[in-house]
C-alpha cells in the first residue's frame, strides 16, 4: 500500500497534514482485503493500538461482521483498561469576547450580544457553585481576544481558582481551552499549573478550515495545527485534541486526528492525553442547516469506537453537546470522561442559580443536573470519579502513558475513583444517594486486582464514611 511509504511528513513541524495523501488513503483503503481487516482487528483486540493506515481500512469497511467486531472490541478495551470509572468535569466559561469570525460559533465577532468577561469575584462565585456540585476538575474556556482577555487574565483566573479552598476540598485540576498561542504563553500556563491544554483543530481539511474561519488570527491553519508543538516546547506535556464533527468529511477528520497523534508521538514521545469528540450543535448567529457534513448518530458511534481501538490508552471526552441516550451508549464503547451540569455561558452557573437568561456558546443536549447524572451513572454500574491524583503527583505526559500501558490503571485509578466517590457521597449526597454509592463501591472493590491495595482502599473508604477523613 502506498501509504506504507514515507512517513517523513509526520515530522514536518510546519504542516504534517497532507490533504491529497489523506484523500488518497481513504480511497485506497476501500479495497483492503477482508483478511487484512481481520488482522487489524486482531491487533486492536490485543490493545496494541492502530496506525492511521490501519484506521483508514476500518473507517471504510462496510462489512457488517467487521463493524460488529469494531463495537465489541471497543467495549472490551473500555472494560479492560478503564473498568467502570468515568472521570467527571465541568466547563467554566470566563470570557466570550472574540476577534475571530468562525462560521459555526456564536462568539463570532460579527454577532452582536452583550459580551462579558468575569471579574475575579465573579469567577469565585462560579467556582463556589461548581464546587457545590462536587466538581474538582474544570475546563476553563474563553474566546480569543488578546486585549480584553490576555494571557495574564487567564493566569489570574487560574490562580484565583487554585487559591480557593472549601470545606470539601478544592478545584484540583484546571484544564484550559484557549486559542492557539506562543511558546512564551504556554510556559506561563505551565508555571501556574495547567492540567491539560485542550485545543480542537475544528477541521483538518485545510480548505474547509480556511472557509469556516472567515477572519481573525484563528484563520491561520498552520499556526493552529502546530499549537501543541509550541505547548510542548513551553513545558506542557498533557495536550488534548479534537475536531468539531460536522465541518468536513468525518473519516477525513479521524485520519487527520490520528496523524496529528502520531506526529506528537514521534516528536515528543507522547500523543494526545485526551481526545474530545464534539459534534456541531445549533448556536445563536449560525444556521446548522448550512453545514453539509453533519454526522449522523450511526457514523458518530462508529467513529468513537474506531478511535477507541486506535488509541486505547488515550482518555476520550464527551460533553453535554450529546444527549443522555447517546452519552449512555458511548460510555460503553470508549468514552472515559464526561461533563455534568454544564453551562456554556460566561457566568452561566450564577445566572442559572438566579434564573437569569443565558447567552450560551452553543445549546447543550443534556440538561440533567450533575447529581442526576452521577446517580444515573452509578445505577448503570459506573463509578463516577473525581480523582486528580496523577496530575497532583506529577504523573503527566509520557509518565502517565507508561502507567496506563503497564496495565496498572485498575490498581491505581480504581481505588482513587472509589475513594473520591465516597468523599462525594459523604459531602454532597443525601441518605439515599449515600446508600446507592456504598452499594456501587462495594460491588467495584473486588475489581482492584492487588490484594494489599484493595484492603487499603476498603479501609480508607470506611474512614471516609465513618469519620469524614479524606484525601488519601
Ligand atoms: N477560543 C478557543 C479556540 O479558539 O480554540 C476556545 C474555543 S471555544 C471556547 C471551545 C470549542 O467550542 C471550540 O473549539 C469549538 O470546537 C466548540 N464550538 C464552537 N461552536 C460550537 C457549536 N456551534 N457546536 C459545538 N461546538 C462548538
Amino acid at each position: 500500500m502506498t501509504a506504507e511509504l514515507d512517513r517523513a511528513f509526520l515530522t514536518n513541524t510546519k504542516n504534517f497534514i497532507d490533504q491529497a495523501y489523506i484523500e488518497g488513503l481513504l480511497e485506497e483503503s476501500k479495497n483492503t482485503a477482508s483478511s487484512e481487516i481481520e488482522k487489524i482487528l486482531d491487533k486492536a483486540e490485543r490493545f496494541e493500538g492502530l496506525n492511521h493506515i490501519e484506521i483508514a481500512s476500518l473507517l471504510t469497511t462496510k462489512d457488517p461482521v467487521h463493524n460488529a467486531r469494531i463495537f465489541s472490541i471497543a467495549g472490551e478495551i473500555k472494560r479492560h483498561i478503564y473498568g467502570n470509572r468515568i472521570v467527571m468535569f465541568a466547563p467554566l466559561y470566563v470570557s466570550d469576547y472574540c476577534v475571530n469570525r468562525c462560521a459555526y460559533c456564536s462568539y463570532n465577532c460579527s454577532h452582536e450580544f452583550g459580551r462579558r468577561k468575569l471579574s475575579m469575584d465573579e469567577i469565585r462565585e462560579e467556582v463556589k457553585i461548581l464546587e457545590s456540585m462536587g466538581h474538582k476538575r474544570i475546563a476553563l474556556e474563553a474566546g480569543e481576544h488578546d486585549e480584553i482577555c490576555p494571557i495574564d487574565y487567564i493566569l489570574d483566573c487560574m490562580k484565583t481558582i487554585y487559591d480557593m479552598k472549601f470545606e470539601n476540598g478544592a478545584i484540583r485540576r484546571i484544564n484550559v481551552n484557549i486559542a492557539a498561542t506562543k511558546v512564551e504563553n504556554y510556559k506561563k500556563l505551565a508555571d501556574v499549573g495547567i492540567g491539560t491544554y485542550i485545543l480542537f483543530q475544528e477541521t483538518y481539511h485545510q480548505p474547509t478550515y480556511e472557509k469556516v474561519h472567515v477572519s481573525g488570527p484563528k484563520k491561520d491553519f498552520t499556526y493552529h495545527l502546530t499549537a501543541f508543538d509550541r505547548a510542548h516546547e513551553g513545558g506542557i506535556d498533557d495536550v488534548g485534541g479534537g475536531v468539531l464533527f460536522g465541518l468536513a468529511d468525518p473519516y477525513y477528520e479521524v485520519l487527520g486526528l490520528m496523524i496529528h497523534n502520531e506526529h506528537l508521538e514521534k516528536e515528543f514521545n507522547v500523543g494526545f492525553h485526551t481526545i474530545s469528540v464534539p459534534r456541531l450543535c445549533p448556536a445563536a448567529g449560525m444556521d446548522i442547516e448550512n453545514f453539509p457534513h453533519l454526522v449522523d448518530d450511526e457514523t458518530f458511534e462508529r467513529i468513537v469506537a474506531i478511535i477507541r481501538l486506535a488509541v486505547p490508552f488515550t482518555g476520550m471526552i464527551l460533553s453535554t453537546r450529546e444527549n443522555h441516550r447517546m452519552r449512555t451508549k458511548l460510555l460503553r464503547m470508549g468514552i472515559s470522561q464526561i461533563s455534568a451540569g454544564s453551562s456554556t455561558d460566561v457566568g452561566g452557573y450564577a445566572k442559572r442559580e438566579h434564573q437569569e437568561a443565558a447567552n450560551p456558546q452553543f445549546f447543550v443536549n443534556d440538561e440533567r443536573t450533575a447529581l442526576e447524572i452521577i446517580s444515573e451513572l452509578m445505577d448503570d454500574g459506573y463509578i463516577p470519579s473525581f480523582c486528580t491524583a496523577c496530575y497532583r503527583s506529577g504523573r503527566t505526559g509520557d509518565r502517565f502513558m507508561s502507567l496506563a500501558k503497564s496495565g496498572q490503571i485498575k490498581n491505581v485509578c480504581l481505588p482513587n475513583a472509589l475513594m473520591t466517590l465516597s468523599e462525594y457521597a459523604e459531602d454532597y449526597g443525601d441518605l439515599l444517594f449515600k446508600e446507592r454509592a456504598q452499594v456501587a463501591i462495594k460491588n467495584s472493590l473486588p475489581e482492584i486486582q492487588n490484594e494489599i491495595i484493595r484492603t487499603k482502599a476498603a479501609q480508607n473508604i470506611d474512614k471516609i464514611f465513618s469519620s469524614g477523613e479524606r484525601d488519601f
